[in-house]
């Protein structure tokens, strides 16, 4: 079935895909030239690189910004943005884009939202970040029922085996939390796994944890896992993982229930099969509209390639500025666009909702 035909498609002039702050930045850069958007990514909160991985990292480099985080970076952002009240989609991946006969862009997520969009805007990095996984076999199979990228409700657990995979804050901080759950929600026990001994969580957070387990109320193993064991050819539940450790020796470990926190990978996925021309796994852009090979898509940020591209978050913001004025031509062909400054022009101001304050 066509996509405007379905229930529930969004109609729009504009539709960003990735929410990272180069994809932020081209939400504000459309809202001052009137046009409102859409946001798509694959993540449950904005922020892209900056958000996943380096959050609480200093940036030096912002213009007039002599210092910020990832996370003070991303809140800034997404604050200027306010005024153009943008629709976020978020945990959700964009899985297909096509041109219609009448030059719109029909564009699909894994959640199968559908968009019918007049122009389009791939500000989407490296690619769409996704949970690593193990290599392992029926690692698929039990994936949502005992083994969880994200979750399970913490009733879930209650009394179960849990085995938290991982190194970093977010896999120590999820086994202290279980551990530290009241007496109706913790589970049976707590074993931390990693394949090395060194942790690279905070320091504060790992005296949490060596505290927890000298009272032994978690565990932590070395060893790197070989496979999955189900409870019987009957039963195909998952029963314990099979791991070798670092002496080289063969060990299981009974669970009912398997965390992974393995951190995330960006995956180009599906943008590379959207007909667009590329090189080097990037998107080939003019650097005059930061126009992909197909007019009416645009693309921003660390997924542009051209010569002499910096992969730096002040080159996306220039190219999301260009990016949004080529959009604008596009979508008021009878409209001249004209530069106009936030400091003296009333209409950016009013889009900007602070005209009474500037008087
Ligand atoms: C450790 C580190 C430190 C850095 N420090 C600096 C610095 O100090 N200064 C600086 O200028 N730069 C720095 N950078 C680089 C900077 O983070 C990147 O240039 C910037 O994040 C690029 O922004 P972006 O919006 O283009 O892409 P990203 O930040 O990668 O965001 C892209 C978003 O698109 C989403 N996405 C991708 N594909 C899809 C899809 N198909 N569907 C839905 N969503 C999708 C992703 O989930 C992601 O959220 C640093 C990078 C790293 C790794």
């Amino acid at each position: 079935m066509p996509i405007a035909d379905r229930v529930g498609v969004i109609e729009t002039d504009a539709l960003v895909i990735g929410a990272g702050p180069v994809g932020l930045f081209q939400v504000f850069q459309l809202g001052l030239l009137g046009i409102p958007a859409h946001v798509v990514d694959a993540l449950p909160v904005p922020g892209g690189q900056c958000i996943e991985l380096y959050a609480d990292k200093p940036i030096y480099d912002i213009p007039a910004v002599q210092v910020c985080t990832g996370r003070e970076l991303v809140a800034r952002l997404l604050g200027q943005i306010e005024p153009f009240a943008a629709t976020f989609h978020l945990r959700q991946t964009v899985v297909a884009l096509a041109q219609r006969r009448d030059g719109r862009f029909d564009v699909e997520t894994s959640s199968g939202q559908c968009f019918v969009s007049r122009t389009v805007f791939i500000a989407a990095g490296v690619g769409a970040f996704q949970p690593r996984s193990l290599k392992v076999e029926g690692y698929e199979r039990h994936l949502g029922s005992q083994i969880f990228h994200d979750g399970p409700d913490a009733a879930l657990l209650a009394g179960q085996r849990v085995l938290v995979l991982g190194d970093d804050d977010a896999a120590v901080n999820t086994a202290l939390d279980l551990a530290n759950a009241d007496a109706a929600h913790r589970p049976a026990n707590v074993t931390l796994l990693h394949r090395r001994k060194l942790l690279t969580a905070e320091t504060a957070t790992l005296s949490r944890f060596q505290d927890m387990c000298n009272a032994g109320a978690l565990h932590f193993e070395v060893g790197q896992v070989l496979g999955l064991e189900e409870a019987s050819g009957t039963d195909p539940r998952l029963a314990a993982v099979q791991l070798i450790g670092e002496d080289g020796q063969a060990r299981r470990i009974a669970v009912d229930v398997m965390l992974v926190r393995l951190g995330l990978s960006p995956k180009l996925g599906p943008i590379a099969h959207w007909g667009l021309a590329m090189a080097r796994r990037q998107l080939m852009v003019d650097t005059a509209f930061f126009e992909t090979s197909t007019p009416g898509i645009h693309a921003v940020g660390d997924v542009v390639s051209y010569p002499g591209k910096k992969k730096l978050i002040v080159s996306g913001f220039h190219e999301a500025t260009l990016a949004a004025y080529a959009a604008a031509a596009r979508l008021r062909p009878d409209e001249p666009v004209l530069l106009q400054y936030t400091t003296t022009s009333p209409r950016l101001q009013q889009r900007l909702g602070v005209s009474a304050r500037v008087g």
